[in-house]
């Protein structure tokens, strides 16, 4: 059994900023396990650009993104285990491994860190009818095949979702001489940042169908085309509205699921809304000296807020290892019972962290969430016993990005059990 004072599940951007927050914090028996043969994750396949504006300044890809924190990782010497696939963690802080060098390892931690990032969901999770034929695809997968390669997933393709990395890949599909037929769109507005609308789809002139859902995907060996359709108020094909269009490839860019598969093993809560952990304002699990950060924690759209917030959970793990494990049990409960419940509101969806520790060390504690729909002129507010006792305007907010409200932890520690963040509308579009 190999022992370090912190593990980090994952070597994305989030497990390499949590590695690098916990070194500055003054730990530096590091180790991060990750499955695949290089640190990078997802950044590995993004060779477009729009990543580091907040973190460093800078227009990076996603390629250059990753190379800036493995530079730090080496700088600092943090160790690291490729090829290391984690298969198993329980609350006592064990994980099991599997490596083809060293076969079935085990390593206790002082801390752990979750950064196992997400998976996007496929055709099975929509229950899309229709042939089983082949050119159905996630767009993670095309992306992949297309950048790393050296493949073209089609010819003639159909996009299904405007996300972020829908929108992105429509507009890499036409630079590499494919036709994108139509990006389809459940939802009235596109999902993605209005900068990847204007530069991917208008600036390209493809067609997007809002308030449309593929309904049926044709073709035996191979897709030859697809229907769409209208959708009604929940979401479902409007039967005769259906029209069929040619193509040998439908993509799907339809949301992504935080891979919390260990998580649950380990028996730490997992939110409904978020379907990432519960957690404290140190992005602490239920289970103590577990921590989550990154696109396993809750979907991001900004590698720059992964960063940020993993070396901040590494800094939270690294204070953790040196002075609160020295609490016994009954404090921690104690301190449990003492939170305050951080509740979505108006217009909110997924509110993170769930809980703040009314004994908190932080000064400040920032949320993050999701606006469930566009909205202009608002304000951020914050409740307590339907009561506003904070608020920051915003000229406009959609669910393509995500909102943060940064509040001071003594208004915190003054507040009822239960607080509500919400948006307060001026006007709603
Ligand atoms: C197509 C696309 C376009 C994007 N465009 C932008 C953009 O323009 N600007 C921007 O800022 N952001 C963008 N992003 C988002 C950004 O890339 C992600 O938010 C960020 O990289 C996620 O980091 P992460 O570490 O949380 O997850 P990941 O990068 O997914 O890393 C998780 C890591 O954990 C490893 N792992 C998982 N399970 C295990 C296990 N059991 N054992 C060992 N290892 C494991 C995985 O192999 C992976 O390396 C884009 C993302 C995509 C996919």
């Amino acid at each position: 059994m190999r022992e370090v004072d912190i593990a980090i599940i994952g070597g994305g951007a989030a497990g390499m900023a949590a590695a690098v927050g916990a070194y500055k914090a003054g730990i530096k028996d590091i180790l991060i396990l990750e499955r695949n043969d290089s640190l990078g994750g997802v950044l590995h396949q993004c060779i477009h650009n729009g990543f580091g504006l907040h973190r460093f300044q800078e227009d990076l890809t996603g390629v250059e993104f990753a190379q800036r924190y493995q530079d730090m990782v080496a700088e600092r010497k943090i160790t690291y285990m490729l090829r290391t696939f984690v298969i198993d963690l329980n609350k006592d802080k064990i994980i099991t491994a599997v490596n083809p060098k060293q076969g079935l390892i085990k390593i206790r931690a002082k801390a752990v860190i979750l950064a196992m990032g997400c998976r996007e969901r496929s055709r099975n999770n929509l229950l899309i009818p229709g042939t089983r034929g082949a050119g159905i695809l996630t767009a993670g997968t095309a992306q992949r095949y297309l950048n790393l390669d050296g493949y073209l997933p089609g010819k003639k393709v159909v996009i299904l979702g405007s996300g972020d990395i829908g929108l992105i890949m429509a507009r890499q599909f036409v630079l590499e001489g494919v036709s994108v037929e139509a990006v389809v769109e459940v939802m009235p507005y596109s999902g993605g940042l209005p900068r990847n609308m204007k530069q991917c789809i208008e600036d390209f002139d493809i067609p997007v169908y809002y308030n449309s859902t593929v309904s049926k995907i044709c073709g035996r060996e191979r897709v030859s085309s697809v229907w769409i359709s209208q959708v009604d108020e929940n979401r479902r094909p409007v039967e005769g509205t259906e029209f069929e269009v040619e193509c040998d490839t439908l993509m799907i860019s339809a949301g992504l699921i935080p891979e919390n598969e260990l998580t649950e093993q380990a028996g730490i809560a997992i939110s409904p809304v978020t379907k990432g952990a519960v957690v404290t304002e140190d992005n602490q699990t239920s289970v103590r000296g577990i921590f989550s950060c990154g696109n396993v924690l809750h979907v991001h759209d900004l590698v720059d807020f992964v960063s940020e917030e993993g070396e901040e959970t590494g800094a939270f793990a690294a204070a953790y290892v040196m002075e609160d494990e020295a609490l016994s049990v009954s404090e921690r409960s104690s301190a449990d019972r003492t939170c305050v419940r951080i509740k979505s509101g108006n217009g909110a969806g997924g509110v993170v962290p769930q809980l703040v520790r009314k004994d908190t060390a932080r000064e400040t504690v920032s949320f993050m969430f999701r606006p469930k729909a566009k909205f202009k002129d608002v304000k951020i507010t914050v409740t307590s016993q339907g009561k506003e006792i904070f608020s920051k305007p915003r000229a406009a907010v959609s669910p393509g990005e995500m909102c943060k409200i940064t509040v001071g932890a003594e208004l915190l520690r003054q507040a009822a059990d239960i607080l509500e963040i919400g948006i307060q509308e001026a006007e709603h579009v």
